[in-house]
């Protein structure tokens, strides 16, 4: 089968209002619909554009659309994990990680509540727009907590994202207004920590 060679938007894991209170229906859907939505298209667009430039024969301003690039695939891959990355709360959402993350996160950080902290951490001090992210990689036996700016910036290359927080103010503005700090604490009540654990399996 040849593959798709543009993205779509993928379906959520769960109903627009699953993840309520923590995340409303009207937060949620406009966050996927629209925003996730505008990047997908974003992407696709350039791709259009280099098709057409491969037929054309014409020059692409190739700077320009590589960066439009890096932050409209890292919009797509960072919301992709995202949604996967919750569950609502008391159903598969909350509670204590298990299993191989437990283990892990207890190994480096000392407990869950030092890690959720300096995740927090992260997550709240993000300058502008961005991501706090869990990663790790092979090479290295240590998890990682990466601030990510915009999509794209200061992403560690290759490493595998066990867990992601979006901080955009898209992301919670409709729920909290300015409340980033709310909105971090209140996203612990709906990780879905089993799909945690079966990121950091994929990492072998
Ligand atoms: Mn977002």
């Amino acid at each position: 089968m040849e593959k798709i060679k543009t993205f779509t938007l993928p379906k959520l894991p769960y109903e627009y209002n699953a993840l309520a209170p923590y995340i409303s229906e009207e937060q949620l859907k406009l966050h996927h619909d629209k925003h996730h939505q505008a990047y997908v298209n974003g992407a696709n667009a350039i791709f259009t554009k280099i098709d057409e430039s491969m037929k054309n024969g014409t020059v692409l301003d190739v700077k320009a659309l590589t960066k439009e690039l890096a932050f409209n695939i890292g919009g797509h891959m960072m919301h992709t994990t995202f949604w996967e990355n919750m569950a609502p709360a008391g159903k598969g959402g909350g509670g204590q990680p298990s299993g191989a993350v437990a283990d892990l996160i207890t190994k480096e950080f000392g407990s869950f509540e030092v890690f959720k902290k300096i995740f927090s951490m992260a997550a709240t001090s993000t300058e502008g727009s961005g991501w706090a992210a869990l990663a790790v990689h092979p090479c290295i036996g240590r998890p990682l907590i990466m601030q990510i700016e915009k999509h794209n910036v200061n992403v560690f290359p290759n490493f595998q994202i066990l867990l992601a927080l979006d901080v955009w103010e898209h992301a919670y503005y409709v729920d909290y207004k300015n409340d980033r700090a709310k909105f971090v604490e209140n996203f612990w009540n709906i990780v879905n920590w089993d799909k945690v654990n079966k990121n950091l399996a994929l990492v072998k």
